[in-house]
């Protein structure tokens, strides 16, 4: 069976074995009234596949496709489809459902609906079909969630901005970053590399805050007006009380001294998680945050609406996402997924070539 019963992908069958991919036959979802079938030219390789596809964050539906920064070309639309018109460049992030009724629905917070589902890894309700990912020829995905690229991005550049590029954008523009603002961004990797461009889009000042000076240069190349290196030390010192807002996206918590970072923050100023290290995760005393009355947060992705304006905004203002390409094959796939876990890229793999691999 292929297309449209049958798609291809790359699957982790056994997180024992997470840089062990088998191409298998996937069976998506039903094609529904709203859907979008597309067919995929770029994908994104993001720190949520390797914690998912290594059993860091618990178990999962193994054997399971990942990828989650997806664009391609749309081949159908269903009958309703509106936003979308077939042969259109498309992309796809991490989420494919939420209810679009509820409270939150309806004020643009579809991240945060009790029913959202993500692109892979979710069972669909009544079919029991666990969604799968972009490491594949095609994905079926309700057209909320499928947006037009727009002509200014090329697909290898635009498809890590569709989950990494969104959960940085979102925070900052929800949390004032602009003009006349201090932003830091902790942890220098997808996500960071994207809040350090998008924050200076916005017209912050923008600081990365690293753990070592490896990535210093980098930083200054992308615009960063400061660079904090945390191995420094007494490195909060000269910036206590400094910040206005500081989105943390580190993917892990070993030696994060958590007290030190809220300490940058200013009077009522605002921390913002978005990393989602694996274990239990840091402790916190109210005392930590007497002295400056910081507020505590996190972000999950970013609304349709933010999607668009993130889009836009990187084509006007040229923010160019530092990527690096790999063919997708189970050998790139293993090559590139083994150096995200070493810290070793800069700073996104985007996988190319499906034509190659799938067919045009
Ligand atoms: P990357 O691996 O590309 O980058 C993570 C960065 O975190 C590293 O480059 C490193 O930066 C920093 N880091 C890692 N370990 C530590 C540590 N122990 N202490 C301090 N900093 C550390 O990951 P991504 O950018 O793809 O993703 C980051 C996190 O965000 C992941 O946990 C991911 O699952 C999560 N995520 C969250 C989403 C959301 O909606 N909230 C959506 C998508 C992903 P440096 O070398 O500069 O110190």
């Amino acid at each position: 069976m292929v297309y449209p019963d049958s798609f291809k992908g790359f699957q982790i069958e056994d997180p024992k074995n997470w840089t062990e991919f088998h191409l298998n036959d996937l069976k998506p979802k039903p094609f529904g009234d709203f859907d979008v079938d597309i067919k995929i030219l770029a994908c994104g390789i993001c720190a949520s596949d390797l914690h998912t596809i290594s059993g860091g964050w618990g178990e999962q539906h193994f054997p399971l496709c990942v990828g989650h920064e997806i664009v391609g070309t749309a081949l159908r639309v269903g009958p309703k489809v509106t936003l979308i018109k077939p042969g259109e460049r498309v992309g796809v992030g991490a989420q494919s459902y939420s209810c679009l009724q509820c409270r939150q629905c309806k004020a643009d917070n579809e991240t945060y609906c009790r029913h959202q589902l993500d692109t892979y890894g979710a069972v669909w309700p009544e079919t029991g079909i666990v969604s799968q990912g972009g490491y594949s020829s095609h994905v079926r995905t309700h057209e909320h969630w499928v947006f037009p690229i727009p002509d200014g991005l090329s697909s290898e550049k635009a498809a890590p901005m569709l989950c990494a590029g969104l959960t940085a954008y979102s925070p900052l523009v929800r949390n004032g970053c602009g003009p006349g603002k201090k932003v830091g961004i902790v942890g220098m990797g997808g996500i960071g590399h994207f809040g350090l461009l998008f924050a200076k889009a916005l017209g912050a000042e923008t600081w990365a805050i690293s753990r070592t000076h490896s990535k210093e240069a980098d930083a200054k190349k992308m615009g960063a007006d400061g660079f904090i290196a945390t191995a420094d030390k007494d490195w909060n010192e000269p910036h206590i009380m400094t910040f206005d807002l500081i989105i943390n996206t580190a993917s892990g918590s070993d030696g994060f001294d958590l007290e030190k970072y809220l300490s940058l923050l200013d009077v009522h100023g605002k921390w913002v998680s978005v990393g989602l290290p694996e274990g239990s995760g840091q402790e916190v005393k109210t005392q930590t945050f007497m002295t400056n009355g910081c507020l505590i947060g996190a972000s999950h992705l970013g609304s349709r609406k933010e999607v668009l304006a993130m889009l836009k905004l990187a084509v006007e203002k040229g923010v160019d996402s530092w990527v690096e390409e790999v063919e997708i094959s189970a050998e790139g796939l293993k090559t590139a997924l083994t150096r995200l876990h070493n810290n070793d890229v800069r700073y996104r793999f985007t996988l190319t070539g499906y034509d190659k691999c799938f067919g045009a």
